[in-house]
């Protein structure tokens, strides 16, 4: 247990060995993850931060390796990796969802060098949520308001301070830092132990799809009209899977200026129509319904038939930000009613 002071001191401590990050209101109430300075503590109203948290593990852009374009005899380096950045990062008051994300896109992502270098320099401090938005869903997906798949710490917020219950060695061994800490009294075991019964209870609707649609036979619903319809409304902004933490395309460019040069990898989007355009000029995907159509059965067969859990853990970004309310929610719904 640790004081509300006692936390900001321990994050102020560890201010010296990492780069601190956590959700941070705008002059314009926009929460996005930020830079916290000075023992800042993180914003902890309920809901995810605007921005997925997949920033942290597969930057935009991000650089493969640096070149240079017309190389000379003197040259320094012709090929070399990208500097390494100094400190490791600590990002807290991740919601379990963000941080199950991250489970998730280590499936595909196993032999990927950058992205594991990043999973091991980022440590996760998970805020455990008390209360659900309206559109949040985790539990349909398989996830819960109190889990700690993916997190090092799970911090529970109480009326004096903060619950701190480590999940992994390095949480741990973090939390040997803090040097206010004390056990916490039976009171606040209690307390926890409401939140870890009610949380789940607050979400806006109760349904257990992830099972269900994994048994479903969802190539029989292939040609259903329902797509179709979905469709109609979709400008393909490519909102959806920006926002969406457990997205995870990306395509490759040389970026050259004045002889030298880097290969970066940013992030795409299947919904845009240049994604799968062929240099034969053939677009597999080249009608919006079947970008559309794409998006969903990639989250919900292909990649559960692939690794197991569904791609979408529930956060709800992509409901609370399509500009014409296209929402995954409904489409579970249809897919299981079909
Ligand atoms: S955010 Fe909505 S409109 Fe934009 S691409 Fe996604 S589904 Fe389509
Ligand atoms: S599909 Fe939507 S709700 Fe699911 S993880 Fe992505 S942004 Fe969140």
């Amino acid at each position: 247990m640790l004081p509300r002071a006692g936390f900001q001191q321990w994050l102020q401590e560890l201010s010296g060995q990492f780069e601190i990050f956590g959700p941070k209101k705008n002059e314009k109430a926009i929460v996005s993850w930020q830079r916290l300075e000075g023992g800042e503590l993180p914003d902890m109203a309920p809901g995810v931060p605007k921005g997925s948290i997949k920033t942290f593990f597969f930057p935009q852009p991000e650089t493969l390796f640096e070149f240079t374009a017309r190389p000379k005899q003197d040259d320094s380096f012709r090929l070399r990796e990208p500097e390494k950045r100094q400190k490791p990062r600590l990002v807290v008051g991740v919601r379990p969802c963000d941080a199950r994300s991250v489970l998730l896109n280590s499936m595909p992502y196993k032999e990927d060098p950058y992205f594991q270098q990043n999973r091991q320099n980022v440590i996760l401090v998970g805020l455990a949520c008390r209360n659900g938005c309206s559109t949040c869903f985790c539990t349909w997906t398989g996830g819960s308001p109190v889990g700690t798949e993916g997190l090092d710490i799970l911090v529970f917020e109480l009326e004096d301070g903060f619950v701190l219950e480590p999940v992994t060695e390095r949480g741990e061994s973090l939390l040997q830092k803090a040097s206010s800490a004390r056990d916490a009294t039976e009171a606040e075991r209690q307390a926890v132990q409401e939140i870890r019964d009610n949380a789940p209870t607050s979400l806006p609707e109760a349904m257990e799809p992830a099972s269900q649609l994994v048994q479903k036979d969802l190539m029989a619903l292939y040609n259903a009209p329902f797509w179709q319809q979905l469709s109609d409304s979709c400008i393909n902004c490519g909102t959806c899977t920006f926002l969406c933490p457990t997205c995870y395309c990306f395509d490759i460019q040389d970026e050259t200026l004045r002889g030298k040069g880097r290969r970066i990898r940013y992030w795409d989007s299947c919904m845009f129509p240049l994604f799968t355009l062929h240099a034969s000029g053939h677009n597999p995907r080249g009608e919006k319904v079947k970008r559309v159509r794409n998006r969903f059965m990639h989250k919900l067969k292909y990649f559960p038939e692939r690794f197991g859990p569904l791609s979408c853990v529930g956060c709800g970004r992509c409901v609370r930000d399509c500009p014409v309310n296209i929402d995954i929610r409904q489409v579970m719904k249809e897919l299981l009613a079909v």
